[in-house]
């Protein structure tokens, strides 16, 4: 392992500093931006967007040829680093352009491509990702929502079903829609993907109000909606594998789920604490806490380390989301409860610093479930790294029709 920058890296990072340095105000020790409602941070980092792909960092491992920088995804994670120490807002774009363009670059045609992969880039189009349904999350194989052909001579087809927790599907302009066409062959032979104007007639977005109060996902609801046939993505019954290429394209972080800085955050946080830890019950959390994420933060510098040499992480980073969530949890509680009886108070009520505090707080539950829950995160640990017998399975060999009918006796 070796955690230092070989010089390219340190050449690009400095690179990436002064540019940065002329753009927003430095971090230190201030509050992160505040914004009033969600919009406002959704419409900030549109702009934020729009800076950054101007001057050529919009998405670091693009292709030249869509306007990315063609870089790796070291250099992706230097650059992360380096605007993690300047306010600038939140991106609200890690859908959008780390998991749907790139599919849409894979599977789309020419003329979709050169006409929506630009103003995605440059933060006019934010897309959405509409996988998720009330009753298939972890298993998109049992996905309901249906594509059929239009039968009135119009070269298209009709979305009708219903999907849920969409991130930020109020905000897009666009979505990526994953469909059922074909319910006789097995089911994840016979779905199709087609992208879809929100806009559109029979979208109808309702957003589901959090624990903290805020909306950022939603249900979708579509109900004859027509897409044209330039609309698909991919191949008719093909729609599997441009899902793959969009999960696949999950940002590196930790298990791409967990925000690429947090865990050195929380370990500089902790240090800084230290002092002010003075009760016994506290001082052994913190130190307990400190070993974890200390741990942690070494393991994410050898996924690091891996990507510098041009290598993948191996699975240790899908074993450290499932810790990581944990210590963000643990984390959070051990700064509420230093702040004793005031650790109760809105972070408007403390200091806007709270507020991160509070993010990660709730943040922490969302991270065990998205990018694949704890206990599915714990099988493929158990059948890829353990070579355990893999979970027993009713579904194999079977058309999606049978496995309906089997789900709803
Ligand atoms: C922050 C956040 C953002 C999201 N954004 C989007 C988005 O933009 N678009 C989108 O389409 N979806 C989105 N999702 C939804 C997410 O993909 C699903 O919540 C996730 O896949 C789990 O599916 P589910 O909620 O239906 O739970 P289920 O799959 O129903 O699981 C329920 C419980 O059963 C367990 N379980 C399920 N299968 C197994 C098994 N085989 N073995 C053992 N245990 C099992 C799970 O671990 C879980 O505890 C988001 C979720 C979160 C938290």
């Amino acid at each position: 392992m070796n955690f230092n920058d070989t010089p390219e890296e340190a050449r690009f990072r400095r690179q990436c500093f002064e540019w940065l340095s002329t753009q927003a105000a430095p971090r230190d020790n201030s509050p992160p931006l505040y914004f009033a409602s969600l919009a406002d941070k959704v419409s900030a980092s549109r702009q934020w967007q729009h800076t950054k792909a101007e001057a050529g960092y919009g998405a670091i491992t693009w292709p030249t040829q869509y306007g990315g920088m063609g870089g790796s995804a070291i250099d992706e994670i230097i650059f992360k680093q380096e605007e993690a120490k300047f306010l600038v807002p939140p991106s609200q774009f890690n859908v959008s352009l780390g998991m749907v363009i790139p599919s849409l670059m894979a599977h789309a045609s020419e003329e979709v491509k050169a006409r929506h992969i630009a103003p995605a880039l440059h933060g006019r189009d934010l897309w959405c990702q509409l996988l998720s349904e009330p009753q298939a999350g972890s298993d998109l194989g049992m996905i309901k929502t249906r594509a059929t052909r239009c039968e009135d001579g119009r070269d298209g087809w009709l979305i009708n079903g219903q999907k849920v927790w969409t991130s930020l599907a109020q905000f897009a302009e666009f979505g990526m829609v994953l469909t059922r066409t074909n319910p006789d062959a097995p089911s994840f032979a016979g779905m199709t993907a087609f992208f879809i104007d929100m806009a559109s007639p029979g979208v109808e977005i309702r957003p589901i109000i959090q624990a903290n109060g805020h909306e950022e996902f939603n249900e979708v609801f579509l109900t004859d909606v027509f897409v044209p046939d330039s609309q698909r993505v991919g191949n008719i019954d093909a729609g599997w594998k441009v899902t793959m290429t969009a999960l696949g394209n999950e940002r590196m972080s930790i298990g791409g789920v967990v925000p690429n800085d947090i865990i050195r955050h929380v370990v500089a946080q902790l240090r800084a604490t230290a002092e002010a830890c003075q009760h016994h019950g506290m001082i052994e959390r913190l130190n307990a806490l400190y070993l974890k994420a200390h741990g942690l933060w070494l393991m994410q510098c050898r996924g690091l380390t891996a990507l510098s040499k041009g290598a993948m992480p191996g699975p240790e980073l899908a074993t450290a989301k499932i810790i990581a969530c944990q210590v963000l949890s643990e984390y959070a509680q051990f700064m509420f409860d230093l702040q004793g009886s005031d650790g109760i108070g809105s972070p408007s009520a403390i200091n806007n610093h709270w507020s991160v505090i509070e993010d990660i707080w709730y943040g922490a539950s969302g991270m065990r479930i998205a990018g694949g829950t704890d206990e599915i995160v714990k099988n493929s640990i158990g059948e890829r790294v353990l070579g355990q017998a893999p979970e027993p399975r009713t579904d194999k060999g079977k058309m999606f029709r049978e496995l309906t009918a089997q789900s709803s006796r």
